[in-house]
């Protein structure tokens, strides 16, 4: 039985250019072609708290890592109130871009301890599946390079990513699921889909 009954929450996770926008688009559509009810969302939330971290973007030295870890956590309670476990509770898939597992990696480069950041994310439902997109860091910063034609912001230098990337490769929570990104966009898709397909039975 998925832990969130009656609804599922899947969640896309892994460095910046891997493709979680993209396949979480993909993954939307397919699922709402064959009826399923869906819910796209992203993290940082549009909230008040989502948008401070956002502001950090260009100016994350101004803030102490802890401090950062504090944004992270009050944005993700209220995303969870208002809109996570109510729209589970409503029997939606809600597929989530980013969530804790990004919080652990990316405040975990920062330097603080991967297990208390999980531990302070008790209030948040777990995952009915994680879908951790893997690319090499060159690949990722390529990626994003030539989509946004800007330069990177202040969580995407590549010495921080190197950091960011061994925390992700770290983890090992029974709701995660590795995909190679490195493939073409429809055989990404593919290989989601097949990670997803088996929890629709229970929907
Ligand atoms: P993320 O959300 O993980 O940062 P995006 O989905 O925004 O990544 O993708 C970043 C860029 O890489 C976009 O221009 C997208 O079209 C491209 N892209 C995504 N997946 C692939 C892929 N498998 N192969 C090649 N390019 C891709
Ligand atoms: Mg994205």
């Amino acid at each position: 039985m998925p832990a969130n009954t009656p609804g599922l929450l899947i969640v896309f996770e892994g460095t910046d250019g891997t493709g979680k926008s993209t396949q979480l688009k993909l993954l939307a559509t397919a699922l709402e072609k064959q009826g399923f009810p869906v819910v796209s969302t992203c993290e940082p939330s549009n909230g008040k708290y989502g948008k401070q971290i956002r502001a950090l973007f260009t100016k994350r030295n101004t803030i102490k890592p802890e401090d950062e870890l504090e944004l992270f956590l009050a944005d993700r309670k209220d995303h969870v109130d208002d809109l996570i476990i109510p729209e589970l509770k409503n029997g939606k898939i809600v597929l989530c871009d980013r969530y804790y597992l990004s919080t652990i990696a990316y405040q975990g480069a920062a330097g603080l301890d991967p297990t208390d950041i999980l531990t302070r994310n008790n209030f948040a439902p777990t995952p009915d599946l994680a879908i951790l997109f893997h690319v090499p860091l060159e690949i990722g910063i390529k990626r994003i390079t030539e989509s946004r034609r800007e330069a990177l912001n202040d969580f995407e230098s590549k010495e921080y990513l190197q950091k960011v990337s061994i925390q992700f490769e770290r983890l090992q929570l029974p709701c995660i699921q590795r995909v190679d990104a490195t493939k073409d966009i429809n055989s990404v898709h593919q290989n989601v889909l097949a990670l997803v397909t088996p929890l629709l039975r229970s929907l």
